[in-house]
Formats: C-alpha cells, sequence, structure tokens
C-alpha cells in the first residue's frame, strides 16, 4: 500500500489551492434562502468558468477529466478554504452519476453542460406526504399518452425546491405492479404546465423546503432516465451517491475538524480535550476509509450497500464535531452563529439521504446478511 499522493496529484493540489484562495467567497448567506440562493448561483457559475465546478467530468463537457482521488483533493482543498456548500449539489452529485450511468448519449448531451454551468437547477422529488422511508410506498402517478406521460401528485421535502428549476423524481407508471416494481424515474422542468412548487421554510428560518404539486403535467419519452417501469434500479443508483461517496466527501468534515481544533486553541477547556481529539482522529478516519473507496472502486468494483455505513458515519460525525464546537462555547453556543447554524444542520443529516434506522437495516441486512 502507497498512502503518498503523486507528483501530478500534488500538482493538481497546488493549482486547485492557488484558485480557490484567491476566489472563493467568504460571508455568503445561506444558500437556503432566495436572496442567497441567487449570489451562491453567481459562485457557482464562476466554478465553471473557471472548469473547478466538476472538475472529474469528461473533456467532451468541458471539464478536467479529473481522476476519483483528484476529485477527493479538490473537495479537501475547496472546504480547507472555507468553500461554501454547493447549492447545485442535487444535480452535480445526485443525478449526474445516475445520468453517466443510465441516460442516453442525447439525455447526457442535452442535460449536463445545462447542470455543470447552474443554468438548469435540480432538486430531489422523492418523499411524499405518506413515504419517506417507505420509498417504495410512492404514491404518484405517470399515465401514459402520446409521445410520453401524465404525471399527477405531491411531493414533499424538496430542498430548494422554490428556487430550482428542474426535479427528478419516482412516479407509478403501472397501477398494477406491487411496491419496488413499476416505478419510472422522471426528469421534470418545474415550469411545465400542471407543476405547482410551495416553498416552505424549516425550523431554522430558511426557506428550504418545498412541495411540488403535479396536475396531468405531460412529460415526454425523452424525460425517462433509464428503463420504464425499472425507475427503483436507477433510484439506487442515485441513492449510492447520495448515502457514499459524492454527496458528503470528507473534505467538508475534516475542515470543520481543524475549526474546532482552532476554537480549542482558542479557548482550551481540559474536560473536552479528548472529545476534540476523537472528533478530529474520526474526520481523518473518514478520509482514509474514503481514499480506500475510491481505490476500490478505480479497479471497478461497485458501491453498494455499503454506502450506508458510509452515510452512518459521516452523519454521526457531524453531529458529534458541532456538539463538541457547542460545550466549548459553552452558555455562549447560542449567541454564536456559524456553529450554532451548523449544529442545526447536522441535527437532519441522521434523517436526510434515508434515516439512519434505515441505513441500520440496510447494513445489518445487506451488509452483514442478517435475517430480516
Ligand atoms: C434536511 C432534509 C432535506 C431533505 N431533502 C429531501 C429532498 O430534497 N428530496 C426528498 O425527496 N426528500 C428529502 N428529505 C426527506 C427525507 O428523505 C425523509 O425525511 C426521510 O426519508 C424520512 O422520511 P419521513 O420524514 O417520511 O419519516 P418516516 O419515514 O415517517 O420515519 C419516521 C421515523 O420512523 C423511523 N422508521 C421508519 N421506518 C422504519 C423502519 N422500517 N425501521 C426502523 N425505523 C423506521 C425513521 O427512521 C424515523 O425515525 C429531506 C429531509 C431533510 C431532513
Amino acid at each position: 500500500m502507497d498512502l503518498r499522493f503523486t507528483e501530478s496529484e500534488e500538482a493538481f493540489r497546488a493549482e486547485a489551492r492557488a484558485w480557490l484562495d484567491a476566489n472563493v467567497p467568504h460571508e455568503l448567506p445561506s444558500g437556503d434562502t432566495r436572496d442567497g440562493f441567487a449570489l451562491h448561483l453567481d459562485w457557482e457559475r464562476k466554478l465553471f468558468d473557471d472548469r473547478w465546478a466538476v472538475v472529474s467530468w469528461p473533456k467532451e463537457y468541458g471539464r478536467r477529466e479529473a481522476s476519483l482521488i483528484e476529485w477527493l483533493i479538490f473537495e479537501e482543498e475547496y472546504y480547507r478554504a472555507g468553500g461554501p456548500q454547493r447549492v447545485t449539489q442535487n444535480g452535480i452529485f445526485l443525478l449526474a452519476p445516475t445520468v453517466f450511468e443510465f441516460g442516453t448519449k442525447e439525455q447526457q448531451d442535452r442535460i449536463l453542460p445545462r447542470m455543470a454551468g447552474a443554468e438548469d437547477l435540480w432538486c430531489q422529488g422523492w418523499s411524499e406526504p405518506n413515504a419517506g422511508s417507505d420509498l417504495a410506498g410512492i404514491k404518484s402517478t405517470a399515465r401514459r399518452d402520446e409521445g410520453g406521460w401524465r404525471l399527477t401528485g405531491q411531493k414533499t421535502w424538496t430542498t430548494r425546491g422554490a428556487f430550482c428549476t428542474h426535479l427528478f423524481g419516482l412516479f407509478r407508471t403501472d397501477p398494477e405492479a406491487q411496491r419496488h416494481r413499476g416505478m419510472s424515474y422522471f426528469l421534470v422542468p418545474l415550469d411545465a404546465e400542471g407543476v405547482t412548487v410551495r416553498g416552505f421554510g424549516r425550523l431554522d428560518g430558511d426557506e428550504g423546503f418545498a412541495e411540488v404539486f403535479f396536475e396531468d403535467v405531460f412529460v415526454p419519452d425523452g424525460d425517462v432516465l433509464g428503463e420504464v417501469n425499472k425507475g427503483w434500479n436507477v433510484a439506487m443508483a442515485t441513492t449510492g451517491s447520495e448515502r457514499g461517496l459524492t454527496l458528503r466527501s470528507p473534505g467538508r468534515f475534516m475542515a470543520t475538524a481543524a475549526r474546532l481544533v482552532e476554537l480549542w486553541k482558542s479557548q482550551p477547556e481540559p474536560s473536552i480535550d479528548d472529545d476534540v481529539v476523537a472528533c478530529w482522529m474520526d474526520a481523518e478516519a473518514y478520509r482514509w476509509q474514503t481514499y480506500a473507496t475510491v481505490a476500490r472502486l478505480m479497479d471497478g468494483a461497485k458501491a453498494g450497500a455499503e454506502a450506508s455505513l458510509t452515510k452512518l458515519f459521516w452523519s454521526e460525525l457531524d453531529v458529534r464535531l458541532h456538539e463538541t464546537a457547542l460545550r466549548l462555547l459553552g452558555p455562549d453556543a447560542e449567541l454564536e452563529g456559524p456553529w450554532m447554524k451548523g449544529f442545526e444542520f447536522a441535527l437532519a443529516g441522521p434523517i436526510y439521504a434515508g434515516t439512519n434506522e434505515i441505513q441500520r437495516n440496510v447494513v445489518a441486512e445487506r451488509v452483514l446478511g442478517l435475517p430480516r
């Protein structure tokens, strides 16, 4: 095992670091507010113009075709420099890997460049009022019509749905089929006739969510991703990205751990020393575990159900990092901005991307092979 980076990886890191240090915006407002979102888009477009928006995408989409290792390096540098969470993440990190795997060439050419350039902004339409953990229980339907489908139903908890232009979602295309069968994966412009988007607030005050209503919305055949009635398999590929590699890379947690160490240095508290060290070590452990996973993926392995283990680890680590910071801050914690805001969002980590109870079920049954 050779844990050193190659010369070209080090050169890539140096180039990324120099550009990010010169360009990362500081003090951007939350991207989960309408005004903040618009400012984040300026930043995302700057990243795109200088070919840093989607470093690992193929050259034919004008990108760098960086390896997965280089992508991890970029992410480390991005968060080290203080880069903000990407408001285009549901497109570039969740939908894009699925379009690369299941999309036709026509779909890839049409969808990916506009997604990378933050022109089309994608949100995820899976959860419904009565189907969250039990995603196979979705009720929204798609009825066959000439040249396409008519969608009817409701999605909820759609992150940044009120600010996005497009939605990817699951709908039932075969009403006779049971549960996981008979669903298809649709790509829908939110300005299509019959779509109503209603934004609503989160507990932290940001208007980060939306409900999306569909009334007989026409979607052409060309906007079904993957095979009709096989949408569950396509969705599981998206889920693998969401829980596993792309949505939450180690760089984000390493940067938070580094900020925690700085906070501890500025106001040390002996009773919390061990917890600070444990948080830092866990962020490093996640980093090296991810490099090991990426090495396997580059050798042709598939991520599979192990993504659930990853999701458990990063979501619980994020809570521990923020809790430790709040304990260091003591009574001032509630008056402090970024750590408190980060803590509130960290609490959502064990819920979104599939709750941690569900991940434990997946690990028990599909990684450890325990009975249902
Ligand atoms: C910040 C945030 C952003 C989100 N963004 C999106 C988005 O963009 N698009 C989207 O489609 N959805 C999104 N969601 C929704 C998210 O996917 C759901 O909240 C999640 O899947 C849980 O579904 P639910 O809320 O209906 O809870 P429920 O499924 O009703 O679960 C309630 C509780 O019961 C537990 N539970 C349920 N079933 C089992 C079981 N079989 N075994 C053990 N425990 C179980 C759950 O773990 C949970 O604790 C987001 C959620 C959050 C918090």
